[in-house]
């Protein structure tokens, strides 16, 4: 049974690589008809927020990931790691240390001063000391020598000497567990058989490994994916634009979208580039993960949205469009509008928010025309193409589109002007822009009461 887990700490909302971290375990589980554990490691308790936490929960949910078991909060299991920091000592296979912070740090300079590295000088590791009342950590008696090696499933091959690793700290003289430690006895205890992450965890691998051995645990496979990176090929970061997954959703790009693009981010299945969750739960396998860092691509991204909002069923779009809208103060007067809005708009907009943006002027009669937009075309000369259509407009009957286009080919027959220069001051009027959808889709949309008072209101303006 394949069982994989995210294990996010809530120091920070979760980002574009947390999430595709998540992603790839979901996607594996479920190929594998497994089981996907979510993993609070909330143990750094000055840098945990709860508000944190509740983004990473907010963002997975969004996206589709669903977790079969959890969350489980470290926080919650500390005893269970005394428990075993506790039985290694017992065993002679961790020590008590009872180096204070200054001897420590005076020792660290001085190894780096002396071109040494900063390891702990392991002065503690056979004393057997047990102090009662001075304060102390536990040190995991690393070996001395030899090798640990592990077979990553995405990088092949990778060997350390133990001579370069350092007798780590598993629980600190607050009594409080570290990473290594803690992410071992939960791995191990959860039954987790792959261990997916990003390969900035590769030198930890080592010291997990060491840990597991001495536990008596089994150990679980380890697939180590490699970082996102900017198009100017560095670690991405805030420069690149927004890291945060949930700033996407307020931007107004589709968790499918989102789900396709992160797949995609690091992995490949052949040239296709348009995955349903089904079809990716399908197709997805770590062996076409690739060694060499994924190039975050907002083009990309933003082509895959649009393809989405074209291809969703317009009543969804409709109703995140309606979020938007009122997110940014927009009153619905009429939320039949919704769905003839979005078939008009679906082609055009690469984002819901851009949508809800050119969608806006369809929900107000008082409408803020763009400044140059109404120097141009609502004028003196233009008000009696206004009063012209206006009173044609009047006798028409609801939504008669071939009357509506009549109209205004007899204002072009009786004024001498082009169709633009008539149907222009019409669209300012109604919009309140130069652009919008087609004219006789924004009158239809907006009904024959709107497009009259909007009409009467623009000629007022112009005096
Ligand atoms: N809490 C660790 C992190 O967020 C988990 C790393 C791991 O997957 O082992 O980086």
């Amino acid at each position: 049974m394949v069982k994989t887990r995210f294990a996010p700490s809530p120091t920070g909302n979760l980002h574009i690589g947390g999430a595709r971290t998540a992603l790839f375990n979901y996607l594996f589980a479920k190929h594998n008809n497994g089981i996907f554990v979510l993993r609070i490691e909330d143990t750094d308790i000055e840098r945990s927020k709860d508000e944190y936490t509740k983004d990473i929960l907010d963002g997975l949910k969004w996206l589709g990931i669903l977790w079969d078991e959890g969350p489980f909060f470290q926080r919650e299991r500390m005893d269970l790691y005394r428990e075993h920091a506790y039985r290694l000592l017992n065993q002679g296979l961790a020590y008590r240390c009872y180096c204070t912070p200054e001897v420590l740090e005076e020792k660290r300079k001085n190894a780096l001063k002396e071109g040494r590295k900063p390891n702990y000088d392991r002065t503690c590791r056979d004393l057997n000391l047990k102090d009662p009342d001075r304060p102390y950590v536990i040190r995991f008696k690393t070996p001395l020598d030899g090798q640990v090696s592990f077979n990553d499933i995405v990088r092949g091959k990778i060997t350390f000497n133990c001579e370069e690793l350092d007798d780590l700290v598993i629980l600190r003289s607050d009594n409080t567990p570290t990473y290594n430690f803690t992410v071992v006895v939960d791995d191990a205890l959860m039954d987790i058989t792959h261990i997916i992450r990003g390969d900035d965890h590769i030198n930890n691998t080592p010291r997990q490994i060491l840990i597991y051995n001495a536990l008596g645990y089994k150990l679980p496979e380890f697939a180590h994916v490699p970082l996102i990176h900017g198009k100017d090929r560095t670690r991405l970061s805030k420069r690149h634009g927004a890291t945060s997954l949930l700033e996407y959703k307020n931007e107004g790009f589709l968790p499918e979208a989102l789900m396709n693009y992160l797949a995609r981010l690091g992995w490949a299945y052949g040239d296709q580039e348009v995955f349903s969750k089904e079809e990716l739960i399908e197709k997805f396998d770590l062996k076409h993960v690739g060694k060499s860092p994924a190039i975050f691509d907002m083009d990309k991204l933003s082509w895959l949205n649009s393809h989405y909002i074209k291809t969703s069923e317009e009543n969804r779009i409709a109703g995140m469009l309606e979020g938007f809208l009122v997110k940014s103060g927009i009153e619905i007067d009429n939320r039949e509008k919704l769905v003839p809005i979005v078939r008009n708009l679906k082609d055009r907009a690469k984002t819901l928010k851009e949508m809800a943006q050119m969608a806006e002027f369809f929900f107000s009669d008082e409408i803020i025309y763009d400044e140059k937009a109404k120097e141009k075309y609502l004028t003196h000369e233009t008000k009696k193409i206004l009063e012209g259509f206006l009173e044609g407009f009047v006798s028409l009957k609801e939504n008669d589109e071939a009357g509506q286009k009549l109209l205004i080919e007899n204002i072009v027959k009786e004024t001498g002007k082009k169709t633009v220069d008539v149907v222009q001051p019409i669209r300012v009027a109604l919009s309140g822009r130069t652009a919008s959808p087609g004219i006789f889709d924004v009158i239809n949309i907006l009904g024959k009461k709107s497009v009259e008072k909007r009409i009467k209101r623009a000629i007022a303006s112009i005096g």
